[in-house]
């Protein structure tokens, strides 16, 4: 299934989508699909981030070419960091670049959105664990994480984490083209299939230290090819079976 969750007049809405229309649900999709018997179109919906975290878990360099790109090897073991919830951006919304960032960085990931509590999860059972997946950007001040030593203020500061436009079941994790374009141009181009840390192993790596939430959301790393965006500039990251999440920076 392909859920959206979207603003309406009466507060935020999940619903699941089927060809051109959006079938509303009459509460989030967690523990079960409940349809509340109306439709509306997917084009008049405005679309929010496909997630209500309590958390969002991120993974350094689990790309081996990322890594190298960085001046590093792939650390041997997924380095974990959180993103602000005040990062969480819709998927068309505008990425604001604070003017003291000299650069500001896209990185386009698969998401997992986490359907149900999940502790000391084993990698062969992670699927009963994941509501789907979804496009994400995982936008780094990259000239303040590097100054500060450590990435919480370059990595977290507001909307630097645009998710969507929906999540979805119905793709593998394992076998997944990503690509991001900068403008239009392809500027990264990376295989799920070379996550140095699969989706199985990192969500059992992540739920041996810490419980998931529904709703959570772990971005999986980026490949090669991160690089800058300036004001004006629309990025996109597409995931092959999954869609588009368009931002312009601002
Ligand atoms: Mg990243």
């Amino acid at each position: 299934m392909k859920y959206v969750y979207f603003s309406r007049t009466e507060g935020p809405c999940w619903g699941v989508v089927k060809g051109e229309d959006v079938f509303t649900l009459t509460k989030p999709p967690f523990d079960g699909v409940d349809y509340d018997g109306k439709s509306l179109p997917l084009n008049q919906c405005k679309l929010l981030a496909p997630c209500m975290p309590t958390k969002i878990i991120c993974v350094g360099k689990n790309y081996a070419d990322h890594a190298r790109e960085m001046g590093s090897e792939a650390p041997g073991f997924p380095v974990l960091f959180m993103k602000g919830l005040n990062t969480l951006n819709r998927p068309d919304g505008a990425v604001h670049a604070p003017d003291f960032v000299e650069r500001l960085d896209y990185e386009g990931e698969l998401g997992v959105v986490i359907k149900r509590k999940a502790k000391s999860v084993k990698a062969k059972d992670f699927s009963d664990y994941v509501l789907g997946y979804t496009c994400l950007n995982d936008i780094t001040a990259r000239d303040i994480q590097k100054h500060d030593g450590q990435w919480t203020r370059g990595k977290s500061m507001d909307g630097f984490c645009p998710i969507g436009p929906w999540v979805t079941d119905e793709v593998d994790p394992a076998v997944l083209s990503l690509t991001t374009r900068l403008n239009g141009k392809v500027v990264q181009k990376g295989e799920t299939a070379d996550l140095i840390t699969p989706v199985p192993q990192l969500l059992e790596f992540i739920t041996a230290a810490m419980t998931l939430e529904p709703g959570d959301v772990v971005a999986t790393g980026t490949p090669a090819g991160v690089g800058p965006m300036i004001p004006g500039d629309v990025v996109e990251v597409e995931i092959e079976g999954i869609g588009v999440l368009k931002n312009q920076v601002i």
